[in-house]
């Protein structure tokens, strides 16, 4: 069984939610750096008051701040994790790689989940969060393909990337992640 993954993949393509549940059933750290900015943004904390615009924007976080997180949780949880929504850009997943090095980890499989665009649309208007108007979501959807996307094809070039299509049921993705990760 493979315990040290990424999950990549669009804005509203339901990486988050097959990241948590498979999470929960292999005992993975679960570590969205989406989640925790926006736990930091509820808290009122100084980093979350620096994310909280960017965010509304649809733009991304810092490197500086979002590394920050990402090597304080590794640092503590080496037997297996699961990054969701990190790396998001090349500078990002070159840092990622030097911070693995020096742990001594290594990435076992890089999940990339896939849909069409209009339905990504669609659950991105459904899902109600406060960065997901239209016009928001959009800038979401440039942001990673012209940020994001890159890294497809750097860990497709390391031979770690598997693709899912991402459409069907919750129950039907999550089978066929569950067959990648053995
Ligand atoms: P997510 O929940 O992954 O869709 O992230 C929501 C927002 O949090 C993004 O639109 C960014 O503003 C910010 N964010 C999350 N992860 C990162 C990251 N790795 N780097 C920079 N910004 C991030």
């Amino acid at each position: 069984m493979k315990q040290r993954l990424l999950f990549l993949g669009p804005p509203g393509v339901g990486k988050g939610t097959q990241a948590q549940q498979l999470a929960a059933r292999r005992k993975l750290l679960h570590l969205s750096t989406g989640d925790l900015l926006r736990s930091e943004v509820a808290a009122g904390s100084d980093l979350g008051r620096e994310a909280e615009a960017v965010m509304a924007r649809g733009e991304l976080v810092s490197d500086a701040l979002v590394l920050a997180i990402v090597r304080n949780r590794l640092e503590n949880h080496a037997a297996g994790w699961l990054l969701d929504g990190f790396p998001r850009n090349t500078a990002q997943a070159a840092a990622l790689g030097e911070l693995l090095e020096e742990l001594q980890q290594q990435i076992e499989l890089v999940v990339l989940m896939e849909l069409d665009d209009d339905l990504l649309l669609q659950r991105l208007l459904s899902r109600g969060r406060t960065d997901d108007n239209e016009t928001v979501i959009r800038h979401r959807l440039e942001v990673y393909q012209a940020q994001t996307a890159p890294l497809i094809a750097h860990y497709r070039n390391l031979g770690l990337l598997e693709s899912v299509e991402a459409s069907g049921t919750v129950e039907q993705i999550a089978e066929r992640i569950e067959a990648l990760v053995g």
